[in-house]
Order: structure tokens, then sequence, then C-alpha cells
């Protein structure tokens, strides 16, 4: 005896009528950042359907590197399998959506901070930073956050929200945007690759273990030309 067994047994009801989705990019071309509580689940608040959306959550919604890590991942994947068009077109946008009552907003107490950490191994810095208290505030920093990384690519869009656990309603804080509007005209400008002169250096830095984007994003081009 489990706890899981009422849910196994919706699971049993839902795979009854299941049909499976295949691999493909988001139908909704959209990515969710968002967190953890289980008051916030993006299935049910935005209407979610198998294939439409892939997820991240943690507690409070918040960019870490390891969310900045797991979108350039997914971007590549995507660019990888699906991209066949130019870098004009756009593989998702990524929603950013933290929420009131949210319960890292316990953590900006000191005292109650200090005891987490002591009681977790969680370095009171971590902590601090995933604390939630304004999400107008927070998001706008972490949407912030996404759009200077230089592993975001410019073929993804960063959009920032609020949720209501009041109303159960979402307002927009901040439209989406892409990474540079720079960096995305002169991909466009760029495309399609010109033939490179100095392709032995270049080649000898790709070799290496740390691959930039300066490496990569010609090789992507000369593969579809
Ligand atoms: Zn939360």
């Amino acid at each position: 005896m489990t706890r899981m067994n009422p849910l196994l047994e919706r699971n049993e009801q839902f795979a009854r009528t299941y049909t499976p989705v295949p691999l493909g990019l988001p139908a909704a071309q959209m990515l969710v950042v968002t967190c953890l509580d289980h008051r916030v689940d993006p299935a049910i608040v935005l209407g979610l359907q198998l294939g439409e959306a892939p997820v991240i959550r943690n507690a409070g919604g918040r960019v870490t590197q390891a969310v900045i890590d797991d979108i350039a991942y997914l971007a590549f994947l995507a660019e990888q399998l699906f991209g066949r068009q130019g870098p004009a077109d756009t593989l998702f946008e990524v929603a950013v959506i933290h929420h009131t009552q949210c319960g890292t907003g316990f953590l900006a107490d000191p005292d109650f901070r200090h005891q987490a950490a002591e009681a977790t191994g969680v370095p009171e810095a971590t902590l601090d930073a995933s604390a939630v208290v304004d999400p107008h505030l927070t998001v706008k920093t972490d949407v912030e956050r996404l759009l200077t990384s230089p592993l975001l690519s410019p073929k993804v869009s960063v959009s920032g929200h609020v949720y209501d656990i009041a109303t159960g309603r979402i307002t927009t804080t901040l439209d989406a945007t892409a990474r540079t509007a720079r960096a995305v005209a002169s991909a466009i400008e760029e495309w399609p690759p010109q033939p490179e002169p100095a392709l032995a250096e270049p080649a000898a830095a790709c070799r290496s273990r740390s691959v930039s984007r300066a490496c990569r994003i010609p090789a992507v081009g000369r593969r579809r030309s």
C-alpha cells in the first residue's frame, strides 16, 4: 500500500484514452518556468495539453544556472532536430511565472533563512537567492537574468508574468523579448553563412572542449546548406 495508489488509479483512467504525442517542437512554442508550488500547476492554470510546452519548476520558479543550462540544451536540441528555417524564426518563448504567497518568501527573514540553512545544508546565499517576496520584482530580475545570459539562443524569446493565488489570474509583467535585437539582426545578416577564410584557426578552437557559440553557429549553417 502506498499513497500513490489513488493516483495510480487516476493514471489507469488516463491511459485508457491516451494517444502518444510524437517527439517534436512544443506545439504552443512555449516553455514555462515556474514554482513547484502545488497550487501553481501550469497544466491546470494555463490549460496545457501534452506536447504543448515543456515546464521547468523549482522553488520560486527562479532562473538559476541549472534552469539556464536546461533552456540552452532544449534550444540546441530543437534547432538540431527541427530547425529547418532561417535564423529570423523563433524556436520558442520562455514564460517565467512567479506567484503571490510563495513559500520561498519566508527565506527573506534572516532568522528563518539561517535555520533553514542549518537544517538543510543549503548555503544561506542560495536560499536568499530563491526568495520571492514581491513576484513582480523577482520576475523582472529573472527575465533579465535569462536575457543577458550568453547561453540563451537569440531564437528564444522571454516574457515575465505573475500568477495571483487569490484570483487565479495571470498578469503579464514583461512582454516577450529576444536576447538582444542586435544579436538577432546580426544573425540574419550572416544568413546564409559565408565561406570562412580563416577556418583553420576557429576549427582548432572548436576542437577544444569548451565549444563557443561562435564555433557552433557556422557549423549548423554549413550542415544545412
Ligand atoms: Zn512558490
